[in-house]
């Protein structure tokens, strides 16, 4: 049986994407917010229907360099979950805040809004939510929580790239939204990433923070780093931007499949399709009650098929925080204990979710 990994890139045909960069051996333009920088920039603002977005080597550089772009003073203390990939709380302490962790709630596995309030101190200025799996957090609660205390809302949306809810994209919540367009990522630039923002006024900022804080040759404004995205991943940006959409409808098709033999099964959880939101189909994940993650994890193994325990360990847990975080996250920590993320990628056949549920199935 030939193995099947968690996932599996998208990419265009090889001929797209040399025609994609051609004009490079011409223009000899190779990073420095080139032609295909500027192309991808506007193809995602249209894709997006957001105002303002600005493109970044990687989507963890996006983080970092949005909440520096806030001026935090440092040691403040910034709200987020602990059910998330190692990027999300490694930026708030590399950005000099400090993460409070607030927990999740049950279904959807995002911040649970009604102990937000509890976490705000004098030091919150602001809430970093993650839309886990795609799954939209509940922004209208998070949003008016964040305006009668003036904090700021910075989304992680790296799982969220092309989810919408009501028509509105993801892009458009909270004062900003980064996303991840990692190879494994829906939409991918092989590394890369964003950030969409409200405020028009960052978009300099933004822009001189990731070429050292430089907004000429001879002003330096901010202190800045690197993290431009250069023009051979703007161009694998512009040409997977063309094929996303029928990518998410052969995921759909694959994640319905899963649905179809995974749902009403006793001892396991799935989480149930969110009202009015259109999803990316970016994860499968399923939380097991009767036989243990682990077994699950290694019976597939055994057979060739690689899950992924994605989110554990919680990143409150992490070895580099020591213990000065008393996070108190019993959901979080329950379902960061259960969950399996299955195999999911657009070519994914359909004889093999059949394979992987008959394992999983034979175990229960
Ligand atoms: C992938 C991911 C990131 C980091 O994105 P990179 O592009 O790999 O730097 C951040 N947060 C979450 C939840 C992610 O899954």
């Amino acid at each position: 049986m030939p193995n099947i990994n968690i996932t599996r890139s998208s990419m265009p045909t090889y001929e797209e994407y040399c025609e994609e960069i051609r004009g490079l051996w011409d223009s000899r333009w190779l990073t420095n917010m080139g032609i295909k920088h500027r192309q991808l920039e506007a193809d995602l603002k249209n894709y997006l229907h957001t105002p303002n977005i600005t493109l970044y080597t990687n989507g963890h550089l996006a983080l970092e360099h949005i909440i520096s772009a806030m001026d935090f003073p440092a040691g403040s203390e910034i709200i987020t979950t602990p059910f998330t990939f190692a990027s999300t709380t490694q930026a708030i302490v590399r950005c000099g805040c400090v993460p409070v962790f607030c927990d999740v709630e049950k279904t959807y596995y995002t911040l649970d809004a009604s102990k937000l309030e509890a976490c705000i101190t004098d030091q919150t200025v602001a809430i970093l939510p993650v839309h886990v799996y795609g799954n939209l957090c509940d922004v209208d609660a998070i949003q008016a929580i964040a305006d009668k205390h003036y904090l700021k809302v910075i989304y992680d949306a790296a799982h969220a790239f092309g989810v919408t809810r009501g028509g509105v994209s993801s892009a458009n919540f909270g004062d900003a939204s980064m996303f991840s367009f990692h190879a494994t990522k829906v939409f991918h630039t092989i590394e890369g990433g964003a950030v969409a923002y409200s405020d028009g006024n960052l978009v300099d900022k933004l822009n001189a923070l990731k070429n050292f804080g430089m907004t000429s040759a001879e002003d330096v404004p901010y202190v800045g780093g690197n993290a431009k995205m250069n023009e051979f991943q703007a161009a694998m940006g512009v040409c997977n931007l063309r094929h996303l959409d029928s990518e998410i409808a052969k995921r759909k098709i694959v994640v319905e499949h899963y649905r179809q033999r995974l749902s009403d099964v006793a001892g396991l959880h799935l989480c149930p399709a969110q009202e009015d939101v259109q999803s990316n189909y970016a994860y499968f994940p399923v939380v097991f009650e009767t036989v243990s993650r682990d077994q699950i994890f290694a019976h597939l193994q055994e057979n060739h098929i690689t899950a992924r325990k994605y989110f554990y360990p919680l990143t409150s847990d992490f070895a580099c925080y020591g213990d000065i975080h008393t996070a108190v996250t019993p959901v979080a920590q329950s379902i960061a204990q259960n969950v399996l993320c299955l195999p999911l990628y657009a070519d994914l056949a359909l004889e093999d979710v059949d394979r992987i549920c008959d394992l999983i199935l034979n175990l229960l």
